[in-house]
């Protein structure tokens, strides 16, 4: 029987994860090298240690019957690690090696039948070049590993841009041809250990530099395509033999393909919505699966609207919360984190409506964000 859960990395996902799996009755140790992060904040214990220090990982494996991680960019030998010395750890190492690596991720998406945007891998300078010119301009290039909300990537629109790619140069990279997408929509699903999956509505994301800034779901597009984000959600999940709650995030283009974008292996940002327009959010959906528990049938209660709250250096302190909460139709989420950084994920909002979400929405959405500010 599970009772306690670990989990590895102490940041905003975890803290939402670990608020659901208090709820639940689990007792949670979370690891993570910054002490008093936003997940260890709310869980029982904080093992303050680097991700990759095994001593500290076999710590954490001992303190939980099940051991779950809340971002992919750990050390793939922790969690081989943990399964070479029988602690429950999930998802598997299996899955971290395909979801870190962006070229076998979208050669994987490709195996599943799903389609990608054309791609070519490039070891070096030389092979970079070579790359560029299989796969075309405009396009894209970013780092194989590591990179993360627009992170580590360079937008190249012209053969003049590629003396700006000093930095990919030296790290294994993935060239991809840019996209000229309709819009972006991503599908977090759960599955089981007994592969069942149940997926939550399709939500459709802007981002603006590379960086998540607003979820609407369910995302305004046809029953088709939903079906098909769904079906190809689905068939990832259970290819990857995947337990717990992961995202697939596509680009829909203007002649209606769908295109792979990223899979990860965890809660994800564009499912936050599912905290207060669902019964049963996507981290409840995670504890029930890594615990063994019956998932919950997606049910949405209302219409959302996400919108990320990002620090921009001009102050830790959020200002204009009152006003925005005069707003009966909003909820706030905020992270904990002591320095409001440019660009750093601080908190989000989400709004809440009946019916579809339309221009006069959006609009609210906007200009309830507007209040918020750092001083
Ligand atoms: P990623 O880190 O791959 O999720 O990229 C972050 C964001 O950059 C995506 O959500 C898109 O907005 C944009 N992006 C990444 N790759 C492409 C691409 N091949 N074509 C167009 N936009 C892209």
């Amino acid at each position: 029987m599970i009772e306690a859960i670990g989990v590895i990395g102490g940041g905003q996902l975890g803290r939402m994860l670990t608020l659901v799996a208090k709820r639940m009755g689990y007792r949670v140790t979370v690891l993570d090298p910054q002490e008093h992060s936003p997940c260890g904040q709310v869980a029982d214990e904080q093992i303050v240690a680097p991700y990759d220090d095994l001593r500290a990982i076999e710590d954490l494996g001992r303190r939980s019957d099940i051991v779950t991680y809340e971002f992919e960019n750990i050390a793939i030998a922790s969690v081989r690690h943990l399964e070479q010395h029988g602690f429950g750890v999930t998802p598997s190492s299996a899955v971290l090696a395909v979801t870190q690596d962006r070229v076998a991720e979208k050669r994987f998406a490709r195996d599943c039948g799903a389609l990608t945007t054309a791609f070519a891998s490039a070891n070096g300078r030389q092979e970079l070049d070579a790359a560029l010119a299989a796969v075309g301009l405009p396009a894209i290039v970013k780092t194989v590993h590591g990179g993360y909300d627009g992170k580590g990537q360079w937008h190249l629109a012209s053969r003049d841009d590629v003396s700006a790619l000093d930095g990919a140069a030296r790290a294994p990279a993935i060239v991809e041809r840019l996209v000229d997408f309709a819009c972006e929509l991503s599908v977090v699903a759960t599955r089981d250990a007994s592969d069942r999956v149940i997926a939550f509505p399709v939500a459709e994301n802007e981002h603006e530099d590379g960086i998540l800034r607003k979820t609407i779901a369910p995302a305004r597009i046809d029953g088709d395509v939903a079906g098909r984000a769904h079906e190809t959600a689905a068939t990832i999940g259970r290819r990857l033999g995947i337990v717990g709650t992961y995202c697939v995030e596509f680009f829909l283009t203007r002649s209606g393909e769908l295109l792979v974008n990223e899979i990860a292996p965890r809660p994800h940002n564009s499912g936050h919505f599912t905290i207060d327009a669902m019964p049963c959010s996507q981290y409840e959906q995670h504890v029930r699966a890594i615990c063994g528990l019956p998932l919950s049938p997606p049910h949405m209660f209302r219409s959302a609207v996400m919108v990320n709250v990002l620090g921009d250096g001009r102050g830790d302190h959020l200002c204009g919360v009152e006003s925005l909460l005069a707003d009966p139709s909003i909820v706030l989420h905020v992270y904990g984190k002591r320095h409001a950084v440019e660009r750093r994920k601080m908190g989000h909002f989400t709004m809440l409506v009946d019916g579809p979400i339309d221009g006069a929405v959006l609009a609210r959405a906007q200009a309830a964000h507007k209040k918020l500010f750092w001083a």
